[in-house]
């Protein structure tokens, strides 16, 4: 019946298949115990599933054979697909890779750095973590002009909501600060007892990493603070997080010419940004920005679909042929913007 389900997701999403498309993907795990912390990961049978069905209606391509593309002017095969894996979680290594593996699929994998160097945790499982799991029933916290209150779980949820938005739009040293006091909303014996229990939100090192590179995954850059590289960082750190990631990749795994924008809204990309990575001499920058390749499309800001955006296509699908039905106008594509 899942079977069932995905192979209808990809043909519901048929006619409206307008092109070569990038999807990108956080972590694949077989425990996903709490999917409020866990939310950038997706359960490995399912992912199974779905790569399995794409295989057999589509084209995978490498982002290399992407770029050649793009470079000469032609156009990708009009069912190509690539893959992409943002940020760097241990299970891309330990799950994903094995199934790449046997499917024979090629695939790329973007990491943060300083994550690769030093192992924190991301600030949004921090976030998710602290709000969802602290005992306490209010929080102070910076940026924020009253105490947070979280008695109930909508007022958990709207708090991570808040949280979020401050996380991508502070400065690297406000994110910081913000992090620390989520941390100190629980004990580092529950903080030991969480991370152990959400072990997808783990970042690879680098013998990980070059183990996962000799497993077939392209390595690409997606910073190295995983900064989000918006006009508040100020230009200078904008650069830094470019080139400082590119050059720790090229110096511990080999030649790094793929890059990944954290966050990837346009409000996340300012002008050096994106300046810093056509300086940098990458080949291809990827966006969060739906939409599907078209010959013009610029290398430096690809948009890539989410799993989550193409079962979105599909419930817009299904509510584009209800509304014919009922005689009425066609709502508009769910993948336009
Ligand atoms: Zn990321």
């Amino acid at each position: 019946m899942a079977q069932g389900f995905l192979d209808g997701l990809l043909m519901a999403a048929r006619p409206f298949w307008q092109g070569p498309m990038i999807l990108f993907f956080h972590g694949v795990d077989t425990a996903i115990t709490d999917s409020r912390v866990q939310m950038l990961h997706m359960p490995r049978d399912q992912f199974v599933r779905f790569m399995t069905s794409l295989r057999r209606r589509h084209r995978v391509i490498g982002v290399d054979e992407l770029a050649a593309c793009l470079e000469s002017g032609t156009s990708p095969p009009r069912n190509a697909v690539v893959l992409t894996f943002d940020d760097g979680y241990v299970n891309n290594l330990t799950v994903v890779a094995p199934i790449m593996q046997s499917l024979g699929l090629p695939w790329s994998v973007y990491i943060s750095t300083r994550h690769v160097e030093e192992s924190p945790r991301f600030p949004s499982y921090i976030a998710r973590a602290a709000l969802y799991y602290t005992e306490r029933a209010e929080a102070s916290l910076p940026g924020f002009s009253e105490k947070i209150s979280l008695r109930t779980p909508g007022e958990r949820d709207r708090a991570y909501g808040e949280v979020s938005v401050l996380l991508k739009t502070e400065s690297l040293a406000g994110v910081e600060k913000l992090c620390l006091e989520l941390q100190a909303l629980m004990p580092a014996d529950r903080w030991q007892e969480l991370n152990h229990r959400f072990s997808s939100d783990q970042v690879m090192n680098w013998e990980q990493v070059r183990q996962l590179k000799e497993a077939g995954a392209l390595i690409g850059a997606h910073c190295h603070d995983h900064a989000i590289l918006h006009q508040a960082q100020g230009e200078d750190e904008v650069r830094r997080q470019v080139t400082l990631s590119q050059s720790l990749i090229a110096r511990q795994v080999g030649e790094c010419r793929h890059f990944v924008f954290p966050n990837g809204k346009p409000s996340d990309i300012c002008p050096a940004a994106l300046d810093a990575v056509r300086q940098a001499g990458f080949r291809t920058g990827m966006t969060t920005v739906p939409g599907f390749i078209t010959p013009s499309a610029a290398p430096l800001l690809l948009p890539r679909f989410s799993f989550q955006t193409m079962r979105e296509m599909r419930y817009g699908c299904l509510r584009q042929r209800l509304s014919w039905v009922a005689g009425r106008r066609p709502a508009a594509s769910p993948v336009e913007g």
